[in-house]
Order: C-alpha cells, then sequence, then structure tokens
C-alpha cells in the first residue's frame, strides 16, 4: 500500500496531521499495522527483483525523472512543507534544493563508486582474475524525522535507490504528508515502474517498530540517539543490519585570529535557524577570552532582530514537536540555576508555539544545557583560554556528530583535533550541502555514514568473485595435488615477499 490512503480518523488506526503554528489539521492517514508493513515489504521485495535489474543508467534516468517532478511541483511542496513543518516557505525550498543535489550525486555516481572493480589477485594467486561487485542488499526500511523531513530522509531513499535497492519509508507522525508527498512524486513521474520501488507506510513509534521487525535487509534511521538504540536492539533479533544517524550537540570554537562578525554572523544562524532544530545546527561555543566580549555583544545584536512566527517576515517557525517546548524551557532554567546568564532572551522566551533566541554565557558544562541535545533556538558560549581548552572541551560530549572552526590561519588544524563525523571550517553546516562529503557521526551521534560515496556503499553488499583462468601445474595451492616442489618454491618465496623489510 502507499500510504496516501487517507479516509475520516478512528482513533487508534488514524493518524491526523497538524499545521504546528495554527494547529489547523492538514491531513488524516491511515496508520499501518504489523500486517500492513508486511504487505508493503512484500511489495518493495517484489519490486526489487525488476529496480535491481535495471542499469546504473536506467536508474539514473528514473532518480532524475523524480528530481524534475519534484521540481515541477515545487510550489505546492514547499506550501505543504511549510504547513506540516512550520518553516518558513524559503527554508523550505532550501531543503528541497538541498534534497535535489543528493538525488542528482546518487543517481549520477552510483555507476562509478558501485560498478564492477577489477582487483589484483597478487603474486601467489596470479593465474586468477579477481573482482569486486557490489550487490544492492534488496528492502531497506527508511524511518525518518520531521525536522527535515525532505532532506534528510533522502541521505538514505535516494542512495539506496540508486544503489538498487527498493525502499519503504515511515516518515515521522509529525510530516507524514510530506513524506508521501515524496513517494508520490516518485511514483508519478516513473508510471512504468512497479509499484512498491519506493512507497511509504504510516504511523507512530510502534509502525516503525514493525518495520525493524519485518523482512527489511537494512535499517536506515534518522532521529533521536533513544530511539536508535532501541532499534540497534530490536534489529539484532534478525541480525537486521542498522545505520543510524541521532541526535548532536554541536560545537563552534571561535579562536582568538576568527573573523569574529563573521563567526557571529554564521553562530547566530547554525543556533536558531528552523528554530534550532538541526542534528547538526549550533549548540554550544567555545570562544576565545580574547574577543569574547566582541563576540558576544555581535550575536546578541544579530539575535535581538530575529523573531518566530508563520507570516512572510518570520526568520524560523514554530517548535514542531510540542513536547520539545518544555525540553527547551527545562535547560534554559537550569543553565541559569547552574551559574548560567542569560545576555538575551530567558525562560520568558518560549511562547509557545514559538520560541524567541535565547544566548547562554558561562554555564556550568555539567548542566542540561551543554550536556543534552536541546533541540531549541538557544545557545550556549563559553570563555576559553585559547584552543587546547577549547578542543578539550568540544571533544567532551558523549554525542560527535560536526563541528565549526573559526580561525583565520589555523582552521584546518583545530579541525583534525575534533573527535566528530564533519566539520565546517569558517562556516557552518557547510559539510551537509556537499553532496560529495559523507555525513554522520561518533558515540551517540549514530553508527554508519549518509551521502557521498560510503553513503552509497552503506546500502551495498560486497560480492567478491575469484575466476581462476589458467590451473599451473604442481602449483596447485587449494587441493591437495599440491606437490612437495610447489612448497619448497614458496619457502623461497615468502621471505622475497613479505620478509625484506628491516
Ligand atoms: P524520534 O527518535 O522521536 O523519531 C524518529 C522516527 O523514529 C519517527 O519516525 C518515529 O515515529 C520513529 N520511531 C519512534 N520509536 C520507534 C521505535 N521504537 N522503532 C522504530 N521507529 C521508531 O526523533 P525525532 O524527534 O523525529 O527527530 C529528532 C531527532 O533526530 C533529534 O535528536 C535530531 O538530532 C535527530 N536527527 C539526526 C539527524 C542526523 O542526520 N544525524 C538528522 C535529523 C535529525
Amino acid at each position: 500500500m502507499t500510504s496516501t490512503d487517507t479516509k475520516p480518523a478512528d482513533h487508534d488506526t488514524a493518524l491526523t496531521s497538524v499545521n504546528p503554528a495554527t494547529g489547523e489539521v492538514i491531513g488524516t492517514h491511515v496508520i499501518a499495522d504489523d500486517a500492513a508493513v508486511a504487505a508493503a515489504v512484500a511489495k518493495a521485495r517484489a519490486a526489487a527483483a525488476t529496480w535491481g535489474a535495471l542499469s546504473f543508467d536506467e536508474r539514473r534516468t528514473h532518480l532524475l525523472r523524480w528530481s524534475s517532478k519534484l521540481v515541477q511541483d515545487s510550489e505546492k511542496f514547499c506550501e505543504l512543507i511549510h504547513a506540516e513543518n512550520g518553516k518558513p516557505l524559503d527554508d523550505a525550498f532550501l531543503e528541497l534544493m538541498l534534497a535535489l543535489e543528493h538525488i542528482a550525486w546518487a543517481a549520477k555516481n552510483a555507476k562509478k563508486v558501485l560498478g564492477p572493480k577489477k582487483v589484483s589477485p597478487g603474486a601467489l594467486m596470479s593465474n586468477f582474475s579477481a573482482r569486486l561487485e557490489q550487490r544492492p542488499l534488496g528492502v531497506v526500511g527508511v524511518i525518518g524525522p520531521w525536522n527535515y523531513p525532505v532532506y534528510t530522509p533522502n541521505g538514505s531513499i535516494a542512495y539506496a535507490l540508486a544503489a538498487g535497492n527498493t525502499v519503504v519509508f515511515k516518515p515521522s507522525e509529525y510530516s507524514t504528508g510530506i513524506g508521501n508527498f515524496l513517494a508520490h512524486a516518485f511514483a508519478a513521474a516513473n508510471p512504468e515502474l512497479p509499484e512498491g520501488v519506493f512507497i511509504t507506510i504510516n504511523g507512530y513509534g510502534e509502525t516503525g517498530a514493525a518495520l525493524v521487525r519485518s523482512e527489511v535487509d537494512k535499517i536506515a534511521f534518522t532521529g533521536s540517539t533513544a530511539t536508535g538504540k532501541r532499534i540497534m536492539a530490536a534489529a539484532a533479533e534478525r541480525l537486521t543490519p542498522v545505520l543510524l544517524e541521532c541526535g548532536g550537540k554541536d560545537a563552534v570554537i571561535v579562536a582568538a585570529d576568527a573573523d569574529i562578525k563573521a563567526a557571529a554572523d554564521a553562530v547566530a544562524w547554525g543556533a536558531t535557524a528552523n528554530s534550532g532544530q538541526t542534528c547538526a545546527g549550533v549548540e554550544r561555543v567555545y570562544v576565545d577570552r580574547s574577543v569574547r566580549e566582541e563576540f558576544v555583544a555581535e550575536v546578541k545584536r544579530i539575535l535581538t532582530d530575529i523573531k518566530p512566527g508563520s507570516d512572510e517576515k518570520a526568520a524560523y517557525g514554530p517548535m514542531t514537536m510540542p513536547s520539545q517546548i518544555d525540553i527547551v524551557r527545562r535547560h534554559i532554567e537550569d543553565a541559569l540555576k547552574n551559574g548560567g546568564t542569560a545576555v538575551l532572551g530567558g525562560p520568558e522566551s518560549v511562547k509557545a508555539p514559538f520560541i524567541e533566541p535565547v544566548v547562554l554565557v558561562d554555564v556550568d558544562e555539567n548542566s542540561e544545557a551543554v550536556a543534552e541535545e536541546t533541540f531549541g533556538p538557544t545557545i550556549t558560549i563559553r570563555t576559553v583560554d585559547g584552543v587546547d581548552e577549547a578542543v578539550e572541551l568540544a571533544n567532551n560530549s558523549k554525542y560527535g556528530l560536526s563541528s565549526a572552526v573559526y580561525s583565520k590561519k589555523n582552521g584546518l588544524d583545530i579541525a583534525r583535533r575534533l573527535r566528530v563525523g564533519a566539520t565546517s571550517v569558517n562556516s557552518v553546516l557547510a559539510f551537509a550541502a556537499i553532496p560529495g562529503l559523507p555525513f554522520g557521526g561518533v558515540g551517540d551521534s549514530g553508527i554508519g555514514r549518509i551521502h557521498g560515496e560510503p553513503g552509497l556503499r552503506e546500502f551495498t553488499r560486497p560480492h567478491s568473485i575469484a575466476v581462476q583462468r589458467f590451473t599451473v601445474p604442481g602449483m596447485a595451492l587449494l587441493s591437495y595435488s599440491r606437490t612437495d616442489s610447489t612448497m619448497k618454491l614458496l619457502r623461497k618465496l615468502v621471505p622475497f615477499l613479505h620478509g625484506r623489510h628491516k
């Protein structure tokens, strides 16, 4: 089933999607139970026979047709993203544009990255030819979040499809309409393909859990660390491999030689855009003492004029998920209780469903506002005495998703010392807009990589093939017909091959 089946809601069998700014109902979707999930996976399995047998060039054509359809329908799509997620229309368009970049990269690079490769057989096996072929896994189950409901799941969907898999996608319960729009656009752009190449199942966490228990060949999850851990434990039952893109607590280091105006501009945006609901958004800043006053004043100056709302002038929208509002309020209160000072805003900035920017300085490193993911338009700024202290504090986190460094001379050196999956130097979040760069974290931020070459390989299994081209009399190493003279020869050869290094 494609989960677009919308019909009047019954409490346990339907999911109602609402506009987070107004509470207006946007759509009602049938919740997929275990049987519906199994049926969707079976349909995707059947379609995998066709889709997986296509050439890379054929799949590229289908994926690019999908992109064109999304461009054609972009106005309608962005309005839906604005209504269901709350982000401004321009931000919705930017998100779509980035997702299209990734679809194009995956479609155009799959052949080069995943096509068959010849491998040297080595001296001892020189009568063989060796090749490495990357095979699709089959059916990939994708479970997505709501904060970037187009860009984020496409890091898995587009790459899994380009690698020859079919996809069953469970969008977040807060972005169900958006997820279904994506799948419908794919089907509409490719009517000749069997239904089931890319389909959705709708529902809450239980539907996602049913997908994890189903006969999918991999689960690609993006969401919170707590859910990621639950999914990994459940996937262990069938040894289903998992890709986990989880939370973050990203730090920015502002060194003494930073361009302070540029750093403040990027930090202000990186901390509050999308209401701060960005996995790789700026949550912590470590600024050198010599430039602290100027930096804090500049961040404050910029954010004083930044206002949330749902009108055309709004810089960012409402909090998409109501339960997150209490977490943000709790983190602000905890920061203030633990010695921090609010130089802009405070608990009164929480005006549900909107939260105005909050800038907290000198907060205790053990408080929730520094140690846990806040996922709101708030930021903590701590003064440090030099780069070593900044690196130590930035790395002192259970998360390790991404980071940024502002330094005119030493950006790259500082970046190399950070325990994360990605770093922007003299920018924030830049890596996420470069499709060839893999994205993913360490520690509680997850396992595996989306995007780039590793992001394509995530959805394949390497198949090694060794072909004997001719036999060498007496040299049959993998046979009882191996002779004594062969072993004598090998005893002479091995020291030459492996025993010459002092
Ligand atoms: P969430 O973990 O609450 O939900 C994510 C998805 O998992 C939803 O579709 C949900 O229905 C499903 N789910 C919930 N319980 C499940 C279970 N037991 N089994 C299977 N599926 C289940 O996360 P969220 O609130 O939607 O998203 C916000 C989080 O996502 C933040 O922590 C953010 O940092 C993270 N995120 C990470 C990245 C990344 O690439 N690393 C990108 C975007 C968001």
